[in-house]
């Protein structure tokens, strides 16, 4: 049924179709931010370190097909699935039991527990979390006549695009909605007759959420009174900064909160905490505003996701810095390690209790347990003897499966019959680093026409990917201040291609049509 969908889907461009409509795109990314810095391969190394030139982000031409029974579904468990990480954050005991398995094989997540038992033994000095969530689907068509939504997973960190998202909804839009025959229009065809992508707000939602967190953090702690702000912690050399300052603009020109950026290099010099004061206020001096410095009451991590983002132990000291201060985290470091895979597998796998039912209590909403349940991939452990190892040292099984490292950015996973080999080739005491998940199998016939930030023109079968945002800001005691769903992410990747990180460099942005 899905497949008749595709099977004359994107309409087929002429060649001077094609070229008019890839420069008409190159020329609107421009014009309206719906852009990356250039990659450091296809310009001089002078020109990276000027910072003066930014590309196209990776878009395709044509907005995909989306299920529309699958969107609604997916938006409606988000606010389900805020409140089942924000409460599997606040069970310190649980999460720590199922960390610990990690941490004689993992020494990224060993580091994130220790900064956390570090300022456990001193005593937090800030209760409330904030959380920037993004639930990642695939639609899942295999041996069915209609379309499941499946989760691929959640993510607690650094969950990016909600700030270009927008932007390709809004450049689509604008292709669909020229007049027949104008020269920005798209060729007919009966999927984008008269429709154009839903409604996108992730930027509105992102920044309330961190707004909100703002707002709840109070006055100032210090004494005298600070200006109270917002710090962007951020990579070096970011390539993906214009959407992270979709949001800081927002927060600025809307919320009216000063927002600042800072490279995780330097936390450290520009920031501090008052030690003398027991509130521990983490203060921020601007480099351009010397003598004028800024209280922080909320932290938003655009880094420190990855062990590459802790290069020496002073970067592990800022990310303490933070942890310990009074600022409001986006996210905590349980709050971070409560989205590792190993998490989401404990939860999905079949052969594990039903953990559910301990995080998201029937009683509030009948059936609520169940909708999440549903989204559920099979994920297993490795453990001997268990089911996972079976079907991951088996050839033929390992290739209906995925295997996932605690990772984040993409780029980390194994694939298929790769699998076998790979855990051989690591010591077996290793292996419970890892879950394995089955595979989520999207339509086969789906296909789309890519401009990739270098000017490149691709086209092929194309697997889709939506994401929708949510924010919760909630109280150690599970108090619930702010939970809301809103925005989402289309990300469309080259069927032949295992990953889909746009950062990475493997698939590209995308909004979608409702069928
Ligand atoms: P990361 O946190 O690094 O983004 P993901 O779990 O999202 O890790 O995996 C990266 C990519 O691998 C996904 O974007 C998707 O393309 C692919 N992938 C992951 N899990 C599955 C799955 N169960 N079925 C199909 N593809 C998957
Ligand atoms: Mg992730
Ligand atoms: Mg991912």
């Amino acid at each position: 049924m899905t497949e008749s969908i595709y099977s004359t889907y994107p309409p087929k461009l002429s060649e001077t179709q094609e070229q008019f409509l890839v420069s008409t795109i190159k020329d609107w990314t421009i014009q309206h931010g719906l852009t990356v810095r250039p990659p450091a391969t296809f310009v001089s190394q002078d020109a990276v370190s000027k910072g003066v030139l930014a590309t196209n982000a990776p878009v395709t031409l044509f907005p995909s097909p989306f299920p529309k029974a699958c969107f609604e579904e997916a938006r409606a468990v988000q606010k389900v699935y805020n409140e089942l990480y924000a409460r599997i954050t606040s069970d310190e005991k649980w999460l720590g039991e199922v960390i610990e398995e990690l941490i004689d094989v993992d020494d990224f997540v060993a580091g994130l527990w220790k900064v956390h038992q570090a300022v456990s033994k001193e005593g937090y000095v800030q209760d409330l979390s904030v959380g920037l969530f993004r639930s990642d689907y695939m639609v899942h068509t295999l041996g069915s006549e209609t379309a499941s939504l499946k989760q691929v997973e959640f993510n607690t960190i650094s969950s990016s695009f909600g700030g270009l998202s927008c932007r390709v909804a809004a450049l689509h839009t604008e292709l669909l909605q020229s007049p027949p025959g104008h020269s920005l229009s798209y060729p007919g065809h009966p999927l984008l007759d008269g429709r154009v992508p839903p409604e996108n707000t992730a930027v509105e939602t992102l920044s309330a959420g961190l707004a909100a967190a703002h707002e709840a953090y109070g006055p100032s702690k210090s004494s005298p009174a600070l200006p109270l702000g917002i710090l962007f912690v951020v990579q070096e050399g970011e390539r993906n900064i214009f959407d992270q300052l979709a949001l800081s603009t927002r927060l600025t020109q809307f919320h009216k909160i000063p927002v600042f950026r800072l490279v995780t290099s330097e936390i450290l010099d520009r920031t501090s905490i008052a030690e003398a004061n027991p509130s521990r206020p983490l203060i921020y001096t601007p480099p351009h505003a010397q003598g004028t410095p800024f209280e922080i009451t909320t932290v938003y991590l655009r880094s420190f996701y990855a062990p590459t983002d802790y290069k020496t132990d002073r970067d592990w000291s800022a990310r303490l810095q933070l942890e310990r201060s009074a600022a409001i985290k986006c996210p905590t470091v349980l709050n971070q390690l409560s989205g590792c895979k190993k998490i989401q597998q404990v939860l999905a796998d079949p052969n594990k209790p039903d953990y559910l039912a301990r995080f998201v209590p029937t009683a509030e909403s009948e059936g609520t347990q169940e909708k999440l349940r549903k989204t559920f991939a099979p994920q297993y452990d490795l453990s001997p003897s268990g089911r996972g190892r079976e079907l991951a040292l088996n050839p033929e099984t390992a290739a209906r499966h995925v295997l996932k490292p605690q990772r984040e950015g993409g780029g980390n996973n194994v694939y298929k019959e790769a699998i076998p080999e790979f855990l051989k080739s690591i010591p077996e005491s290793d292996w419970k680093g890892y879950v394995l998940m089955e595979l989520i199998q999207p339509p086969s016939e789906a296909s789309n026409v890519v401009l990739r930030s270098d000017g490149e023109v691709v086209s092929g079968n194309v697997v889709g990917e939506l994401g929708i945002f949510g924010t919760i800001l909630w109280k150690s005691n599970g108090e619930i201040l702010h939970n809301e769903e809103g925005g989402w992410l289309m990300r469309t990747k080259g069927k032949e291609s295992n990953e889909g990180g746009v950062a990475a460099g493997f698939s590209s942005l995308d909004s979608i049509i409702l069928y």
